[in-house]
């Protein structure tokens, strides 16, 4: 039986096991972590992740959707909360479609407990990369507990192993490898508001919240123990800034002029805000994905992006289907398989990284703008209207299009929306018999 070592047991690297233990791999999981299971949050972080279509139909395919589901909360729209204290709410679709939010440890660990169920994975916790030999696929790896390191080799090395990937640093030496990063230019810290002492919810369960402030701004995420988990993001300086918003008094000063609805929920739940560190947000993109026939980078260790559509975990889920694929059609022929698979999947992971920057600016800036809500309205009643005609946010969150295809649609979408938005058209819309793109299928005239 073929040995494949996955270094990373995040998200991707414990969905990935079990879709290559299935495939009739050996796999020997290797993560620098404790076994989440085992201990409290080590780090006091409590990332929410959405997960949507896509996910769950890489996660159903392992007969794994089920399980995650249990520990979701479904979540039908955003809720925005404007400055003058009103709320607009956005369905994401017509027809009462869900994201589903769910905490990233609980979804961690349901993915590990799944994969342990299967003989040929094993995990070893703890276990830290030092080190790669990429033409012999051989690790390096040093026991955190007892320090001792050993070498291990395998006929394969699968690094699941984040966005700051050692096993890519060490492939970023190479001649023709391609790097970028690039981080933004706002970071985010996080406040945990409990249920009610009668534990009732604090906010509308089946919403994500969103204060957009123009140059910043404040998401709420729902758990399944009826919390919300708050996401503050800021610039890192500047007048309206983590910087500027370090002291207790400044900070109170923000949300009692920005987001005075929800202080009085905030205030008490401030313990450990002060000294928690600002964490980053950072877009990589880098080319090949793969060394010869023996390393193949995968999840955020290629391709981390922004997380304004909630997409990370769910394409990093995806990746683990499509690379099963090429693996079922090009059997032991892994050096077409590395590139079939990252030829196939880098256009599409380019594709999402520039939309989610742009997303980013939308939900901060624009989801509280006049113009911007007109033109979601037109977009919602093309919507209506005619059943082909999707939002990309439609597109991304509940269909497997490829994002590549997504962002596609989604200029010719914007063009029409324009004219209509622009030309102040009085607009009647109508479907048209040829349905072979997009802009055949409605079209508008002015009255
Ligand atoms: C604030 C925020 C919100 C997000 N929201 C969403 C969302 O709503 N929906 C969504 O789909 N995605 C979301 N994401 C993205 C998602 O979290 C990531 O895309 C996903 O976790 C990537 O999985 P991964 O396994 O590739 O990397 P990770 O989850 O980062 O896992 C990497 C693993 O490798 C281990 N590791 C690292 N170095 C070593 C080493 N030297 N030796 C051994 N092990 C090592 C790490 O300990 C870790 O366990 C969000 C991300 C952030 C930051």
């Amino acid at each position: 039986m073929e040995h494949i070592i996955i270094v990373g047991a995040g998200l991707v690297g414990s969905l990935l096991s079990v879709y290559l233990a299935r495939a009739g791999f050996k796999v020997s999981v290797y993560e620098r972590n404790s076994d989440p299971r085992q201990i409290n949050l080590q780090s006091g972080r409590s990332i929410n992740i959405t997960l949507s279509e896509r996910g769950f139909q890489a996660l159903d395919a392992v007969g794994a959707g089920e399980l995650v589901r249990e520990l979701c909360i479904p979540v039908y729209g955003r809720i925005m909360h404007t400055q003058d204290d009103n709320l607009i709410y956005q369905p994401y679709g017509n027809n009462k479609e869900a994201i589903y939010s769910i905490g990233r440890e609980d979804l961690n660990k349901a993915l590990l407990s799944f994969a342990e169920k299967h003989e040929n994975i094993e995990f070893s916790f703890n276990q830290k990369c030092i080190d790669i030999d990429l033409p012999t696929a051989t690790l390096k790896s040093q026991n955190l507990k007892t320090g001792e390191i050993t070498q291990v080799q395998a006929d394969r090395i699968f690094a699941a192993d984040g966005a700051y990937s050692p096993i890519r640093y060490k492939m970023q030496r190479l001649k023709r490898f391609n790097y970028s990063q690039e981080y933004l230019d706002q970071g985010y810290k996080e406040i945990m508001i409990p249920a009610r002492d009668d534990s009732s919810w604090v906010l509308d369960k089946n919403a994500i919240h969103i204060w957009p402030r123009d140059n910043f701004m404040l998401i709420g995420f729902p758990n399944l123990d009826k919390s919300f988990t708050l996401s503050l993001h800021l610039p890192y300086e500047g007048d309206i800034s983590h910087d500027s918003t370090a002291s207790p008094d400044a900070f109170r000063n923000l949300f009692e002029t920005y987001f005075p609805d929800i202080w009085s929920l905030v205030e008490p739940n401030l313990t450990d805000y002060f000294k928690k560190p600002v964490e980053a947000m950072i877009t990589i993109k880098c080319f090949p994905w793969s060394y010869q026939d023996k390393v193949l980078l995968i999840g955020d260790s290629c391709h981390a992006i922004v997380p304004s559509y909630g997409q990370g975990a769910n394409a990093g889920f995806e990746n683990c289907q499509l690379l099963t694929k090429c693996i079922e059609q090009h059997t032991a022929d892994w050096q077409t398989i590395f590139k079939e698979y990252e030829t196939l999947r880098k256009p599409d992971m380019d594709a999402l990284a520039d939309l989610c920057l742009e997303h980013f600016t939308v939900l901060r800036k624009m989801v509280g703008d006049s113009k911007f809500l007109e033109r979601t309205k037109i977009e919602r009643k093309l919507q209506e209207m005619n059943s082909e005609f999707a939002s990309l946010y439609y597109n991304i969150s509940f269909t497997c299009m490829s994002y590549s295809e997504a962002l596609r649609t989604e200029r010719t979408h914007q063009d029409m929306i324009s004219q209509i938005a622009e030309n102040n058209m009085k607009w009647e819309i109508f479907v048209q018999p040829d349905r072979t793109s997009p802009s055949n299928m409605v079209s508008t005239r002015s009255s």
